[in-house]
């Protein structure tokens, strides 16, 4: 394990993309997402992914200039093409737009099809709650092999979906953001297990022939295994309204539609934004949501070690912990970032 700073981190991360082809605005949005999610404790979006993306630059599934084609009739629901282009960069553009039409319309709706891996759902959640927006965000993974059995099911008919909804900073209070996998665990989780050798909770994963398994390694093989839905018949019900409301209601397709390439990950996502502030309770609206996190989190906790929680507050805890410490990086994932820099003639030494 080797422990990073996140600033040469960040520098380091946008070296590479850029020696990748992307200009130095999109690989510093790309990069910081990417350290952010590091930062956050969430490894499997982190950095980690770089190799990948070199890949499939390579490959021409990830187009390193491309830019989000809205269509915008000035209504409340707008359209956005990610044209293959960086998740991050295509998303963070579809947010910005969402964030201002729900300031004047008070909601709004994106509907992005088409970009390259969007990363952690949770940064545009953040980024409307910044701004005083509640916001919803229904994902899909197309492009890529299914990962994801169905609940009843011996193997993977979709993706890890992600689900993401958050409330805006309330009276002292942070930010509100659920963020996660409908997944027991997301595909990057594996391959961080992977990386360091060590295996994953019984009733995880499924193999090739759907007999529970604790090897990550039975996703990287062929024929591959399956991750279970969390929360049985109701996380896969969530996983599968991710599969339509992304999938379908975007445009951008199912994985029952869209044929696999190896190393294309394809986000769609279909993202609500609310502006509290002309909700008709409007004025209640802080001291409510305040009221319910104070309430819920004076429950005694039945470990005292480990007190209750509302989902956000782990991420700025990791937040908090690495950037005084540094972030962990194991000892694979730091030698792909390495051979990722020596194919398109980077140093990736900090
Ligand atoms: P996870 O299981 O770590 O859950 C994270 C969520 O749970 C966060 O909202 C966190 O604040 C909350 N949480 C954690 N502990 C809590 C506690 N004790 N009390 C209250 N809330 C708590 O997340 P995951 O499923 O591993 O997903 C990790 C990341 O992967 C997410 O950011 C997700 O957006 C991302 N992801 C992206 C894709 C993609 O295709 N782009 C696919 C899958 C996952």
């Amino acid at each position: 394990m080797k422990l990073v700073q996140h600033q040469p981190l960040r520098l380091a991360a946008a070296r590479l993309l850029v020696g990748a082809g992307a200009s130095e605005d999109d690989a510093c949005t790309v990069a910081d997402h990417l350290v952010d999610s590091n930062l956050s404790g969430h490894d499997s979006h982190g950095v980690g992914m770089l190799p990948h993306y070199v890949r499939a630059i390579a490959a021409g599934l990830l187009d390193p200039k491309a830019q989000a084609a809205v269509e915008d009739a000035g209504g409340a629901i707008l359209s956005v093409d990610g044209q293959n282009g960086f998740g991050q960069v295509v998303a963070k553009a579809g947010t910005a737009l969402g964030m201002a039409r729900a300031k004047t319309m008070g909601i709004a709706m994106v509907a992005l099809r088409g970009a390259f891996h969007i990363g952690r759902i949770g940064t545009y959640a953040e980024q409307a709650a910044a701004q005083g927006l509640a916001s919803i965000h229904f994902v899909n993974v197309v492009g890529h092999a299914p990962m994801v059995a169905p609940f009843r099911g011996s193997d993977a008919r979709f993706a890890t979906n992600p689900f993401c909804v958050a409330v805006p900073a309330a009276a002292d209070h942070p930010a509100v953001v659920l963020d996660f996998a409908t997944s027991l665990v997301a595909l990057g989780k594996v391959r961080v297990a992977l990386n360091k050798g060590e295996t994953l909770p019984e009733g995880t994963l499924i193999d090739a022939t759907g007999q529970g398994t604790t090897d990550p390694a039975v996703m990287y093989t062929d024929p591959r295994g399956a991750i279970l839905p969390f929360g049985l018949h109701k996380g896969y019900g969530l996983a599968f309204l991710c599969e339509l409301l992304a999938g379908a209601f975007t445009g951008g397709g199912t994985v029952s539609t869209v044929p696999y390439e190896k190393d294309r990950i394809t986000n769609n996502m279909l993202s609500i934004f609310i502006d509290p502030a002309q909700l008709p309770g409007a004025a209640g609206l802080e001291a409510q949501v305040a009221a319910a996190i104070d309430h819920v989190k004076a429950s005694p906790p039945a470990d005292p070690d480990l007190p209750v929680l509302v989902a956000g507050e782990p991420e700025l805890a990791h937040r908090a912990q690495r950037r005084a410490e540094g972030i962990p990086i194991d000892t694979t994932t730091w030698e792909q970032l390495i051979e990722a820099g020596k194919s398109v003639g980077v140093d990736f030494a900090l």
